[in-house]
């Protein structure tokens, strides 16, 4: 396939720089500040330390997993009693409840993807500083699933406080959210920026080596 031929040409090879604002091809000076003449936002080829600044994210955001899987993200009340729980153990009295659907949401939500971005960032990451037996666009899918987990990282915030106002209305169950849910958002907005720090051009140019290498 052309895409990936060893004949493949960047546009960083051929001197040229996109925009990371508005997407405008510019021709690229490397010993100079390359400003878009379109949005006057500054151009680089690379990120600068776009590996280090999503190690030290992503390391950031799995020290803050920690709180926000122990510490008590809320407490349903049933009939005023209740004590509070922590994600996994709030799964479980959800189910305890009957309350099913949510308690699969929360799981897959609150547990599964953040976890799974996690792991995702860290074999993303390492396999660009180790030799990987991984091929680029299979780097690139993992690079677009983590993206994709990123649109779901708030939805079990939004749940809770869905849950918190919409059951609240009722007085059998009352739902109030303790202080891990304020890790479990920090440790979401860490991710998030993290996988937003990492320049994915870096995983074709990892590319380009490998076939020179060959
Ligand atoms: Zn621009």
């Amino acid at each position: 396939m052309l895409a990936n031929s060893a004949s493949t040409i960047t546009a960083k090879q051929r001197g040229l720089a996109q925009c990371s604002t508005c997407h405008l091809l510019i021709a690229y000076h490397p010993l100079t500040h390359n400003v878009c003449p379109r949005c006057q936002s500054l151009v680089e080829q690379r990120t600068t330390d776009s590996i280090q600044k999503c190690w030290a994210l992503t390391i950031c955001s799995l020290i803050v997993a920690i709180p926000a899987n122990t510490m008590p993200i809320m407490t349903v009340l049933y009939f005023n009693k209740g004590q509070p729980d922590t994600i996994l153990s709030g799964i479980v009295t959800m189910v305890q409840l009957g309350m099913y659907p949510i308690a699969a949401i929360v799981f897959i939500a609150s547990f599964i993807v953040p976890l799974a971005k996690i792991v995702g960032l860290f074999f993303l990451l390492r396999s660009l500083q180790r030799k990987s037996h991984l091929t680029t666009k299979q780097r690139t899918d993992l690079y677009h699933y983590i993206e994709l987990l990123g649109k779901w990282s708030m939805l079990d915030v939004f749940v809770v406080a869905l849950m918190v106002s919409l059951v609240e209305i009722g007085s059998v169950i009352e739902i109030e959210a303790g202080a891990g849910a304020t890790a479990f958002a920090i440790m979401v907005i860490l991710t998030m920026v993290a996988a937003n720090s990492f320049d994915p051009r870096l995983l074709w140019d990892e590319g380009e080596n490998q076939s020179e290498d060959k």
